[in-house]
Protein backbone atom coordinates (compact mmCIF):
# COMPACT_ATOMS: atom_id res chain seq x y z
CA UNK A 1 0.00 0.00 0.00
CA UNK A 2 1.39 3.21 -0.94
CA UNK A 3 2.19 5.40 2.33
CA UNK A 4 -0.45 7.95 2.59
CA UNK A 5 0.90 11.76 2.57
CA UNK A 6 0.36 12.64 6.52
CA UNK A 7 -1.83 15.61 6.65
CA UNK A 8 -1.39 19.33 6.46
CA UNK A 9 -1.06 21.00 9.72
CA UNK A 10 -2.66 24.83 10.55
CA UNK A 11 -1.32 26.85 12.77
CA UNK A 12 -3.17 30.34 12.66
CA UNK A 13 -1.83 33.42 14.14
CA UNK A 14 -4.27 36.27 15.43
CA UNK A 15 -3.17 39.87 16.99
CA UNK A 16 -4.53 40.90 19.84
CA UNK A 17 -4.78 44.68 22.03
CA UNK A 18 -2.82 46.69 19.30
CA UNK A 19 -1.36 46.18 15.65
CA UNK A 20 2.60 46.63 15.30
CA UNK A 21 3.22 44.48 17.72
CA UNK A 22 5.70 42.29 15.46
CA UNK A 23 3.05 39.28 14.32
CA UNK A 24 4.90 39.27 10.98
CA UNK A 25 8.41 38.34 12.52
CA UNK A 26 6.59 36.21 15.34
CA UNK A 27 5.12 34.15 12.35
CA UNK A 28 8.42 34.03 10.28
CA UNK A 29 9.92 33.07 13.45
CA UNK A 30 8.55 30.02 14.40
CA UNK A 31 8.51 29.05 10.93
CA UNK A 32 12.03 28.71 11.04
CA UNK A 33 12.11 26.97 14.50
CA UNK A 34 10.22 24.23 12.39
CA UNK A 35 12.24 24.66 9.59
CA UNK A 36 15.10 23.89 11.54
CA UNK A 37 13.49 20.17 12.14
CA UNK A 38 13.18 18.84 9.11
CA UNK A 39 10.08 20.28 8.45
CA UNK A 40 8.84 22.04 5.03
CA UNK A 41 6.66 25.08 5.81
CA UNK A 42 5.09 27.87 4.09
CA UNK A 43 3.46 30.93 5.59
CA UNK A 44 0.26 32.97 4.05
CA UNK A 45 -0.94 36.46 5.03
CA UNK A 46 -4.32 37.07 5.69
CA UNK A 47 -4.64 41.11 4.66
CA UNK A 48 -8.50 42.20 5.64
CA UNK A 49 -8.57 44.89 3.51
CA UNK A 50 -10.80 45.01 0.56
CA UNK A 51 -7.59 46.42 -1.85
CA UNK A 52 -6.91 43.20 -3.99
CA UNK A 53 -3.46 43.53 -3.33
CA UNK A 54 -0.97 46.40 -2.09
CA UNK A 55 0.66 46.81 -5.66
CA UNK A 56 -1.35 50.34 -5.34
CA UNK A 57 -1.39 50.87 -1.91
CA UNK A 58 0.86 53.89 -1.11
CA UNK A 59 4.15 52.75 0.72
CA UNK A 60 3.26 55.65 3.19
CA UNK A 61 0.40 53.77 4.51
CA UNK A 62 1.86 49.98 4.34
CA UNK A 63 5.57 50.11 3.92
CA UNK A 64 6.97 48.74 1.17
CA UNK A 65 4.93 46.50 -1.83
CA UNK A 66 6.95 42.81 -1.85
CA UNK A 67 7.67 40.99 -4.98
CA UNK A 68 7.79 37.53 -5.22
CA UNK A 69 8.93 35.03 -7.69
CA UNK A 70 5.46 34.43 -9.51
CA UNK A 71 4.96 38.54 -9.48
CA UNK A 72 2.59 38.59 -6.72
CA UNK A 73 2.71 41.98 -5.01
CA UNK A 74 2.72 41.45 -1.55
CA UNK A 75 2.51 42.57 2.04
CA UNK A 76 6.19 43.10 3.35
CA UNK A 77 5.25 40.40 6.07
CA UNK A 78 5.94 38.12 3.15
CA UNK A 79 9.57 39.77 3.16
CA UNK A 80 10.00 38.12 6.89
CA UNK A 81 8.76 35.01 5.99
CA UNK A 82 11.26 35.07 3.12
CA UNK A 83 14.21 36.11 4.84
CA UNK A 84 13.75 34.09 8.14
CA UNK A 85 13.03 31.01 6.83
CA UNK A 86 15.00 31.16 3.77
CA UNK A 87 12.18 30.20 1.18
CA UNK A 88 10.40 30.99 -1.93
CA UNK A 89 6.88 31.59 -1.41
CA UNK A 90 3.82 31.90 -3.93
CA UNK A 91 0.64 34.05 -4.78
CA UNK A 92 -1.21 31.70 -2.76
CA UNK A 93 0.38 32.85 -0.04
CA UNK A 94 -0.53 36.21 0.11
CA UNK A 95 -4.52 37.05 0.50
CA UNK A 96 -6.55 39.72 1.12
CA UNK A 97 -10.66 40.61 1.37
CA UNK A 98 -10.44 41.97 -2.16
CA UNK A 99 -9.39 38.74 -3.84
CA UNK A 100 -11.58 36.78 -2.07
CA UNK A 101 -14.80 39.47 -2.93
CA UNK A 102 -13.98 39.56 -6.36
CA UNK A 103 -13.37 35.79 -6.70
CA UNK A 104 -16.96 35.59 -5.30
CA UNK A 105 -18.61 38.21 -6.69
CA UNK A 106 -17.20 37.37 -10.37
CA UNK A 107 -18.66 33.40 -10.33
CA UNK A 108 -21.59 35.15 -9.19
CA UNK A 109 -21.92 37.12 -12.29
CA UNK A 110 -21.07 33.78 -14.33
CA UNK A 111 -23.82 32.37 -12.62
CA UNK A 112 -22.22 29.88 -11.00
CA UNK A 113 -24.76 30.37 -7.11
CA UNK A 114 -27.62 30.46 -9.89
CA UNK A 115 -30.81 30.95 -6.94
CA UNK A 116 -28.83 31.20 -4.29
CA UNK A 117 -27.81 34.29 -2.25
CA UNK A 118 -24.55 34.82 -1.42
CA UNK A 119 -23.71 35.82 1.65
CA UNK A 120 -20.45 35.69 3.84
CA UNK A 121 -21.12 32.50 5.63
CA UNK A 122 -21.05 30.36 3.52
CA UNK A 123 -19.73 31.82 0.44
CA UNK A 124 -17.08 34.14 1.76
CA UNK A 125 -15.62 31.63 4.33
CA UNK A 126 -15.50 29.01 1.75
CA UNK A 127 -13.39 30.68 -0.57
CA UNK A 128 -11.17 31.84 2.28
CA UNK A 129 -10.97 27.93 3.43
CA UNK A 130 -10.63 26.79 0.08
CA UNK A 131 -7.53 29.59 -0.50
CA UNK A 132 -5.40 28.57 2.97
CA UNK A 133 -6.48 24.96 1.69
CA UNK A 134 -4.30 25.53 -1.71
CA UNK A 135 -1.15 26.76 -0.30
CA UNK A 136 -0.05 23.42 0.99
CA UNK A 137 -0.52 21.97 -2.68
CA UNK A 138 1.19 24.47 -4.63
CA UNK A 139 4.27 25.15 -2.17
CA UNK A 140 4.44 21.42 -1.21
CA UNK A 141 4.39 22.68 2.61
CA UNK A 142 3.33 20.08 5.54
CA UNK A 143 3.23 22.62 8.00
CA UNK A 144 0.71 26.37 7.27
CA UNK A 145 1.31 29.80 9.22
CA UNK A 146 -1.61 31.13 8.68
CA UNK A 147 -1.16 35.11 9.94
CA UNK A 148 -4.25 37.06 10.10
CA UNK A 149 -3.46 40.61 9.39
CA UNK A 150 -4.92 43.79 12.16
CA UNK A 151 -5.91 42.79 15.59
CA UNK A 152 -8.83 40.53 16.97
CA UNK A 153 -12.17 42.67 17.15
CA UNK A 154 -11.59 44.56 13.61
CA UNK A 155 -14.75 44.42 11.59
CA UNK A 156 -12.87 43.66 8.82
CA UNK A 157 -11.11 40.04 9.94
CA UNK A 158 -13.97 38.77 10.93
CA UNK A 159 -14.45 36.51 7.80
CA UNK A 160 -11.20 35.56 7.97
CA UNK A 161 -11.58 34.16 12.34
CA UNK A 162 -15.50 32.81 11.03
CA UNK A 163 -13.00 30.50 8.74
CA UNK A 164 -10.53 29.65 11.01
CA UNK A 165 -12.86 28.49 13.37
CA UNK A 166 -14.87 26.23 10.90
CA UNK A 167 -11.72 24.59 9.79
CA UNK A 168 -10.14 23.89 13.11
CA UNK A 169 -13.89 21.96 13.65
CA UNK A 170 -13.43 20.45 10.00
CA UNK A 171 -9.77 19.38 10.78
CA UNK A 172 -9.38 18.70 14.20
CA UNK A 173 -7.81 20.02 17.10
CA UNK A 174 -4.55 17.80 16.75
CA UNK A 175 -3.96 18.75 12.99
CA UNK A 176 -4.53 22.93 14.21
CA UNK A 177 -3.36 24.83 16.45
CA UNK A 178 -3.83 29.15 17.58
CA UNK A 179 -1.21 31.30 18.77
CA UNK A 180 -2.13 34.68 19.69
CA UNK A 181 0.04 37.41 19.83
CA UNK A 182 -0.23 40.35 22.10
CA UNK A 183 0.78 43.19 24.00
CA UNK A 184 1.68 43.82 27.50
CA UNK A 185 1.85 47.12 28.08
CA UNK A 186 4.34 48.84 30.99
CA UNK A 187 2.63 51.41 33.36
CA UNK A 188 5.83 53.85 34.18
CA UNK A 189 4.21 54.92 37.59
CA UNK A 190 3.52 51.41 39.43
CA UNK A 191 6.53 50.47 37.02
CA UNK A 192 4.35 46.81 36.18
CA UNK A 193 3.36 45.08 32.91
CA UNK A 194 -0.20 44.99 32.95
CA UNK A 195 -2.03 41.37 31.52
CA UNK A 196 -5.87 43.19 31.36
CA UNK A 197 -5.68 43.83 27.51
CA UNK A 198 -4.17 40.34 26.81
CA UNK A 199 -7.15 39.03 28.94
CA UNK A 200 -9.65 40.84 26.61
CA UNK A 201 -8.15 39.96 23.74
CA UNK A 202 -8.44 36.56 24.65
CA UNK A 203 -11.91 36.77 25.37
CA UNK A 204 -12.66 38.33 21.97
CA UNK A 205 -11.36 35.91 20.57
CA UNK A 206 -13.29 33.46 22.41
CA UNK A 207 -16.40 34.77 21.64
CA UNK A 208 -16.18 34.25 18.24
CA UNK A 209 -15.60 30.75 19.03
CA UNK A 210 -11.67 30.09 18.91
CA UNK A 211 -9.60 29.30 22.02
CA UNK A 212 -5.68 29.76 21.60
CA UNK A 213 -3.27 27.46 22.63
CA UNK A 214 -0.66 29.57 22.81
CA UNK A 215 0.20 33.04 23.70
CA UNK A 216 2.80 35.25 22.55
CA UNK A 217 3.13 38.16 25.01
CA UNK A 218 5.03 40.65 23.31
CA UNK A 219 6.50 43.68 25.73
CA UNK A 220 9.20 46.60 26.41
CA UNK A 221 10.34 45.16 29.56
CA UNK A 222 10.94 41.77 31.33
CA UNK A 223 8.35 39.33 31.54
CA UNK A 224 8.66 37.38 34.89
CA UNK A 225 7.43 33.85 35.97
CA UNK A 226 4.28 35.48 37.65
CA UNK A 227 2.92 37.40 34.85
CA UNK A 228 2.96 33.92 32.51
CA UNK A 229 1.33 32.13 35.21
CA UNK A 230 -1.01 35.20 35.52
CA UNK A 231 -1.63 34.96 31.39
CA UNK A 232 -1.51 31.35 31.78
CA UNK A 233 -4.79 30.83 34.75
CA UNK A 234 -6.93 33.68 33.12
CA UNK A 235 -6.65 32.53 29.39
CA UNK A 236 -6.58 29.09 30.06
CA UNK A 237 -3.66 28.24 28.20
CA UNK A 238 -0.65 26.13 29.53
CA UNK A 239 1.95 27.42 31.30
CA UNK A 240 4.52 26.48 28.61
CA UNK A 241 2.77 28.11 26.22
CA UNK A 242 2.37 31.24 27.37
CA UNK A 243 5.95 32.43 25.34
CA UNK A 244 7.27 35.93 26.61
CA UNK A 245 8.76 38.21 23.84
CA UNK A 246 10.58 40.89 24.84
CA UNK A 247 11.62 43.55 22.25
CA UNK A 248 14.36 42.09 20.89
CA UNK A 249 17.13 45.16 19.57
CA UNK A 250 17.95 42.93 16.44
CA UNK A 251 14.61 41.20 14.92
CA UNK A 252 17.30 37.98 13.84
CA UNK A 253 17.86 36.98 17.35
CA UNK A 254 13.86 35.81 17.70
CA UNK A 255 14.28 32.55 16.24
CA UNK A 256 16.50 32.03 19.18
CA UNK A 257 14.31 32.92 22.03
CA UNK A 258 11.67 31.38 20.53
CA UNK A 259 13.82 28.03 20.09
CA UNK A 260 14.72 28.38 23.54
CA UNK A 261 11.29 29.12 24.79
CA UNK A 262 10.29 25.33 23.44
CA UNK A 263 7.45 26.74 20.83
CA UNK A 264 8.59 24.86 18.26
CA UNK A 265 8.40 21.27 20.91
CA UNK A 266 5.21 22.35 21.96
CA UNK A 267 3.83 23.00 18.71
CA UNK A 268 4.85 19.64 17.24
CA UNK A 269 3.31 18.38 20.70
CA UNK A 270 0.11 19.18 20.18
CA UNK A 271 0.05 18.42 16.28
CA UNK A 272 1.30 15.25 15.99
CA UNK A 273 4.61 15.69 14.49
CA UNK A 274 8.25 14.14 15.11
CA UNK A 275 10.89 16.15 14.44
CA UNK A 276 12.77 14.81 11.39
CA UNK A 277 16.20 15.80 13.15
CA UNK A 278 17.75 18.42 15.84
CA UNK A 279 17.55 21.87 15.11
CA UNK A 280 21.10 22.89 14.12
CA UNK A 281 21.41 26.34 14.57
CA UNK A 282 25.30 26.80 13.95
CA UNK A 283 25.03 28.97 10.61
CA UNK A 284 22.20 30.99 12.46
CA UNK A 285 24.11 31.43 15.38
CA UNK A 286 27.15 32.26 13.36
CA UNK A 287 25.74 35.03 11.56
CA UNK A 288 24.55 36.60 14.99
CA UNK A 289 27.83 36.33 16.39
CA UNK A 290 29.30 38.42 13.32
CA UNK A 291 26.26 40.85 13.67
CA UNK A 292 27.74 41.24 17.57
CA UNK A 293 31.25 41.88 17.22
CA UNK A 294 32.87 45.24 17.20
CA UNK A 295 33.43 46.25 13.70
CA UNK A 296 34.29 48.80 11.67
CA UNK A 297 31.81 51.71 11.09
CA UNK A 298 30.10 52.19 7.36
CA UNK A 299 28.35 54.95 6.42
CA UNK A 300 25.36 54.17 3.87
CA UNK A 301 23.42 56.84 2.78
CA UNK A 302 19.98 55.65 1.07
CA UNK A 303 18.09 58.35 -0.68
CA UNK A 304 14.42 58.13 -1.08
CA UNK A 305 11.36 59.74 -1.35
CA UNK A 306 9.42 57.54 1.58
CA UNK A 307 12.45 58.30 3.88
CA UNK A 308 9.63 58.70 7.12
CA UNK A 309 8.58 55.63 7.37
CA UNK A 310 11.53 53.33 7.24
CA UNK A 311 8.99 50.39 6.33
CA UNK A 312 9.07 51.73 2.56
CA UNK A 313 12.37 50.54 2.32
CA UNK A 314 11.88 47.03 4.56
CA UNK A 315 13.73 44.88 2.22
CA UNK A 316 16.66 47.10 0.70
CA UNK A 317 17.75 47.54 4.27
CA UNK A 318 17.80 44.23 5.27
CA UNK A 319 19.68 43.19 2.30
CA UNK A 320 22.27 46.06 2.93
CA UNK A 321 22.38 44.61 6.52
CA UNK A 322 23.02 41.20 5.36
CA UNK A 323 25.75 42.04 3.21
CA UNK A 324 27.15 44.13 6.44
CA UNK A 325 27.21 41.21 8.22
CA UNK A 326 29.42 38.99 6.00
CA UNK A 327 31.59 42.08 4.99
CA UNK A 328 32.52 42.23 8.44
CA UNK A 329 31.42 45.90 9.05
CA UNK A 330 28.53 47.94 11.41
CA UNK A 331 26.24 49.64 9.45
CA UNK A 332 25.40 53.31 9.81
CA UNK A 333 22.25 53.87 7.71
CA UNK A 334 20.87 57.00 7.16
CA UNK A 335 17.55 57.62 5.73
CA UNK A 336 18.11 60.94 3.10
CA UNK A 337 15.00 62.49 2.00
CA UNK A 338 15.38 63.16 -1.96
CA UNK A 339 13.51 66.98 -1.95
CA UNK A 340 15.70 67.94 1.17
CA UNK A 341 18.40 68.11 -1.44
CA UNK A 342 16.78 69.49 -3.44
CA UNK A 343 16.17 72.26 -0.98
CA UNK A 344 19.99 72.36 -0.02
CA UNK A 345 19.46 70.34 3.14
CA UNK A 346 20.29 66.80 4.06
CA UNK A 347 23.73 67.53 2.07
CA UNK A 348 26.12 67.86 5.13
CA UNK A 349 24.98 64.25 5.43
CA UNK A 350 25.49 63.02 2.00
CA UNK A 351 29.10 64.56 2.64
CA UNK A 352 29.55 62.05 5.16
CA UNK A 353 29.07 58.56 3.82
CA UNK A 354 30.71 56.01 2.38
CA UNK A 355 27.96 54.74 -0.45
CA UNK A 356 24.90 55.64 -1.45
CA UNK A 357 21.81 53.55 -2.45
CA UNK A 358 18.99 54.99 -5.15
CA UNK A 359 16.04 52.29 -4.36
CA UNK A 360 12.86 51.85 -6.61
CA UNK A 361 10.03 54.49 -6.47
CA UNK A 362 7.60 56.16 -8.83
CA UNK A 363 6.12 59.15 -9.52
CA UNK A 364 8.22 63.04 -9.75
CA UNK A 365 8.52 64.34 -6.15
CA UNK A 366 12.52 64.15 -5.28
CA UNK A 367 13.74 62.57 -8.49
CA UNK A 368 15.91 65.69 -8.80
CA UNK A 369 16.99 65.13 -5.55
CA UNK A 370 18.01 61.44 -6.50
CA UNK A 371 19.81 62.25 -9.49
CA UNK A 372 21.60 65.09 -6.95
CA UNK A 373 22.76 62.71 -5.22
CA UNK A 374 23.88 59.79 -8.32
CA UNK A 375 25.49 62.97 -10.02
CA UNK A 376 27.17 63.73 -6.37
CA UNK A 377 28.33 60.01 -5.85
CA UNK A 378 29.97 59.81 -9.36
CA UNK A 379 31.69 62.85 -9.51
CA UNK A 380 33.42 62.01 -5.82
CA UNK A 381 34.12 58.09 -6.74
CA UNK A 382 31.81 57.34 -4.08
CA UNK A 383 29.88 53.55 -3.93
CA UNK A 384 26.72 54.05 -5.66
CA UNK A 385 23.62 50.86 -6.42
CA UNK A 386 20.90 51.95 -8.39
CA UNK A 387 17.64 50.22 -7.84
CA UNK A 388 15.33 50.27 -10.89
CA UNK A 389 14.54 53.76 -10.34
CA UNK A 390 17.67 54.28 -9.23
CA UNK A 391 19.47 52.55 -11.95
CA UNK A 392 16.91 54.70 -14.64
CA UNK A 393 18.03 58.06 -12.96
CA UNK A 394 22.10 56.71 -13.10
CA UNK A 395 21.33 56.66 -16.86
CA UNK A 396 19.29 59.74 -17.01
CA UNK A 397 22.30 61.67 -15.07
CA UNK A 398 25.02 60.04 -16.88
CA UNK A 399 23.28 61.07 -20.59
CA UNK A 400 22.51 64.84 -19.11
CA UNK A 401 26.17 65.39 -18.96
CA UNK A 402 27.90 62.92 -21.45
CA UNK A 403 25.52 63.56 -23.76
CA UNK A 404 25.60 66.83 -23.57
CA UNK A 405 21.16 67.04 -22.99
CA UNK A 406 20.43 68.87 -19.95
CA UNK A 407 16.73 67.93 -20.77
CA UNK A 408 17.63 63.63 -20.98
CA UNK A 409 14.86 62.00 -18.84
CA UNK A 410 12.72 58.74 -18.47
CA UNK A 411 8.97 59.88 -19.89
CA UNK A 412 7.35 58.77 -16.70
CA UNK A 413 8.61 62.25 -15.85
CA UNK A 414 8.93 63.78 -18.93
CA UNK A 415 7.23 62.52 -21.74
CA UNK A 416 7.89 65.52 -24.19
CA UNK A 417 11.58 64.89 -23.53
CA UNK A 418 13.85 65.76 -26.06
CA UNK A 419 15.92 62.74 -24.79
CA UNK A 420 14.11 59.83 -23.48
CA UNK A 421 16.49 57.62 -22.63
CA UNK A 422 13.83 55.59 -20.28
CA UNK A 423 10.84 55.03 -21.78
CA UNK A 424 7.77 53.10 -21.28
CA UNK A 425 8.19 49.21 -22.31
CA UNK A 426 6.34 48.44 -25.31
CA UNK A 427 4.67 46.12 -23.94
CA UNK A 428 3.25 48.42 -21.32
CA UNK A 429 2.11 50.80 -23.87
CA UNK A 430 -1.91 50.33 -24.09
CA UNK A 431 -2.05 49.37 -20.43
CA UNK A 432 -4.34 51.53 -19.16
CA UNK A 433 -5.23 49.75 -15.16
CA UNK A 434 -2.57 50.35 -12.82
CA UNK A 435 -3.40 47.29 -10.34
CA UNK A 436 -0.79 43.99 -11.28
CA UNK A 437 0.00 45.16 -14.50
CA UNK A 438 3.63 45.87 -14.22
CA UNK A 439 6.46 43.92 -15.61
CA UNK A 440 6.19 41.76 -12.55
CA UNK A 441 8.05 39.00 -11.01
CA UNK A 442 11.74 36.52 -12.07
CA UNK A 443 13.27 37.25 -15.18
CA UNK A 444 16.62 35.57 -16.31
CA UNK A 445 19.36 38.06 -16.80
CA UNK A 446 22.58 37.02 -18.97
CA UNK A 447 25.93 38.86 -17.34
CA UNK A 448 28.74 40.21 -19.79
CA UNK A 449 31.58 37.75 -18.77
CA UNK A 450 34.70 40.38 -17.06
CA UNK A 451 32.31 43.25 -15.73
CA UNK A 452 31.62 43.97 -11.81
CA UNK A 453 28.07 42.30 -12.03
CA UNK A 454 29.25 39.12 -13.64
CA UNK A 455 32.42 39.18 -10.84
CA UNK A 456 29.88 39.99 -8.22
CA UNK A 457 27.72 37.12 -9.00
CA UNK A 458 30.59 34.48 -10.61
CA UNK A 459 27.47 33.22 -12.83
CA UNK A 460 26.64 33.54 -16.38
CA UNK A 461 23.09 34.12 -15.47
CA UNK A 462 20.88 34.89 -12.84
CA UNK A 463 17.44 35.30 -12.62
CA UNK A 464 16.18 38.10 -10.39
CA UNK A 465 12.35 39.64 -9.40
CA UNK A 466 11.11 42.56 -11.34
CA UNK A 467 8.02 45.44 -10.60
CA UNK A 468 8.31 47.97 -13.63
CA UNK A 469 6.65 49.90 -16.27
CA UNK A 470 9.77 52.02 -17.86
CA UNK A 471 13.05 50.61 -19.48
CA UNK A 472 16.41 51.74 -21.13
CA UNK A 473 15.77 52.65 -24.37
CA UNK A 474 17.41 51.10 -26.58
CA UNK A 475 18.07 53.86 -29.40
CA UNK A 476 20.58 54.94 -26.56
CA UNK A 477 22.46 51.92 -25.53
CA UNK A 478 25.53 52.81 -28.42
CA UNK A 479 25.95 56.28 -27.30
CA UNK A 480 25.69 55.53 -23.96
CA UNK A 481 28.28 53.11 -24.31
CA UNK A 482 30.98 54.87 -26.44
CA UNK A 483 30.97 57.48 -23.13
CA UNK A 484 32.27 54.28 -20.99
CA UNK A 485 28.51 53.01 -19.97
CA UNK A 486 28.52 49.11 -19.45
CA UNK A 487 25.39 46.91 -20.01
CA UNK A 488 26.23 44.43 -18.22
CA UNK A 489 23.09 42.12 -17.20
CA UNK A 490 20.96 42.26 -20.62
CA UNK A 491 17.92 40.01 -21.31
CA UNK A 492 18.32 36.79 -23.06
CA UNK A 493 17.00 38.14 -26.42
CA UNK A 494 18.79 41.14 -26.00
CA UNK A 495 15.71 43.64 -25.70
CA UNK A 496 16.44 44.66 -22.22
CA UNK A 497 19.32 46.32 -20.20
CA UNK A 498 19.02 44.44 -16.54
CA UNK A 499 22.04 45.91 -14.98
CA UNK A 500 23.82 49.08 -16.57
CA UNK A 501 27.65 50.41 -14.43
CA UNK A 502 30.13 52.83 -15.25
CA UNK A 503 34.13 51.79 -16.26
CA UNK A 504 35.66 54.43 -14.65
CA UNK A 505 34.28 54.69 -11.00
CA UNK A 506 35.19 52.19 -8.27
CA UNK A 507 31.38 51.24 -8.12
CA UNK A 508 28.50 52.45 -9.75
CA UNK A 509 25.58 49.93 -10.97
CA UNK A 510 22.47 50.01 -11.26
CA UNK A 511 19.98 46.83 -11.63
CA UNK A 512 16.78 47.07 -13.54
CA UNK A 513 15.46 44.46 -10.97
CA UNK A 514 15.07 44.61 -7.46
CA UNK A 515 18.01 42.24 -6.00
CA UNK A 516 16.75 43.04 -2.14
CA UNK A 517 14.38 40.28 -2.52
CA UNK A 518 16.60 37.96 -2.55
CA UNK A 519 18.91 38.52 -0.03
CA UNK A 520 18.21 35.87 3.23
CA UNK A 521 20.50 37.03 6.48
CA UNK A 522 23.12 33.78 5.96
CA UNK A 523 22.83 34.32 2.20
CA UNK A 524 23.79 38.11 1.40
CA UNK A 525 22.86 39.34 -2.09
CA UNK A 526 25.98 39.05 -4.30
CA UNK A 527 25.22 42.39 -5.38
CA UNK A 528 24.55 43.96 -1.94
CA UNK A 529 28.06 42.62 -0.82
CA UNK A 530 29.90 43.65 -3.55
CA UNK A 531 28.38 47.52 -2.82
CA UNK A 532 29.34 47.40 0.77
CA UNK A 533 33.19 45.87 0.28
CA UNK A 534 33.10 48.84 -2.03
CA UNK A 535 31.98 51.27 0.33
CA UNK A 536 34.02 49.50 3.07
CA UNK A 537 37.24 50.43 0.59
CA UNK A 538 36.12 54.25 0.14
CA UNK A 539 35.17 55.02 3.37
CA UNK A 540 38.60 54.39 4.38
CA UNK A 541 40.29 56.55 2.05
CA UNK A 542 37.58 59.10 2.02
CA UNK A 543 39.02 62.46 3.56
N1 LIG B 1 8.87 54.01 -11.87
C1 LIG B 1 9.84 53.17 -12.52
C2 LIG B 1 9.20 52.21 -13.51
O1 LIG B 1 8.02 51.99 -13.43
C3 LIG B 1 10.67 52.41 -11.50
C4 LIG B 1 9.90 51.39 -10.76
C5 LIG B 1 10.60 50.90 -9.51
O2 LIG B 1 11.54 51.52 -9.05
N2 LIG B 1 10.13 49.81 -8.97
O3 LIG B 1 9.87 51.66 -14.34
Amino acid sequence: MPEKKPATRYIYLTGGVVSSVGKGVTAAAIGRTLKQRGFNVAIQKLDPYINVDPGTMSPFQHGEVYVLDDGAETDLDLGHYERFIDIRLNQDCSMTSGQVYAEVIGRERHGDYLGGTIQVVPHITNEIKRRIERVSKSTGAEIVLVEVGGTVGDIESQPFIEAIRQMRGDLGRDHTAGIHVTWLPYIGATRELKTKPTQHSVRELRAMGITPDMIVARADHPVDAALVEKIALFCDVEKQAVIPMETASNVYEIPLLLEKSGVAEYLMKRLGLKARHKPNWSEWQAMLDAMHRKKPVVKVGLVGKYTELEDAYMSVREALRHAAISEGVELDLKFIAAVDLEKDKGWSDLHEVAGIVVPGGFGTRGIEGKLQAIHFARHHNIPCLGLCLGMQLMVVDFARELLGDEKANSTEFDPGTTMPVIDILPEQKDIHDLGGTMRLGLYPCRLVPGTQAAKAYSAKQVEERHRHRFELNNDYRAALEAKGMVFSGISPNNQLVEIAELKSHPFMLGTQFHPEFLSRPTRPHPLFKAFIASAKKSGKSRK
